[in-house]
């Protein structure tokens, strides 16, 4: 993570961004409950989905949490620090993706609703960025509006 890169998110974003989770790291968990396999990603059973390298190691994964009927789910991701910026958390969002999920949607109620952590945000902002130039202005600029509940505290 660039330090640099963190002091420039927007005042309406950052204040709702949470810390990782550093009793019980998500991706410390994927590792305990899946092993070895075939590479890429692969949707495991139920809210589990990992992605594995080209060695079939597990190197990152999602759980994708329902929140409610007409409501998009929450994707906790998870990618292992050094295996950062090769493509796994995208990989892990096109199989999201084909499989009927709006990730798009879930992040952003997931800034909405204050559950999304700062990696979840650079990852959201850059992925928008490759195809809106004003991606993080407007992110900033809807911070708090959910896809389903709208406006959130
Ligand atoms: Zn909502």
């Amino acid at each position: 993570m660039d330090p640099m890169g963190a002091e420039r998110i927007p005042r309406q974003v950052s204040r709702r961004l949470i810390p990782d989770n550093a009793d019980e790291p998500l991706i410390a968990l994927i590792r305990r409950k899946f092993s070895r396999g075939r590479p890429g990603v692969t949707h495991e059973y139920g809210p589990w989905w990992v992605v594995r390298d080209q060695h079939g190691r597990v190197v990152g994964g999602v759980r994708v949490g329902e929140v409610g009927v007409d409501h998009p789910p929450a994707l906790d991701v998870a990618v292992d620090e050094h295996h950062r910026r090769l493509g796994y958390a995208t990989a892990l969002y096109e199989a999201l993706s084909s499989s009927g999920i709006d990730v798009e949607a879930a992040s952003a109620a997931s800034l909405a609703h204050r559950s999304m952590t700062l990696a979840g945000y650079m990852f959201m902002v850059g992925r928008r960025s490759k195809i809106d130039l004003d991606a993080g202005m407007k992110i900033a600029a809807t911070a708090d509006v959910c896809p389903s509940c709208g406006v959130c505290d």
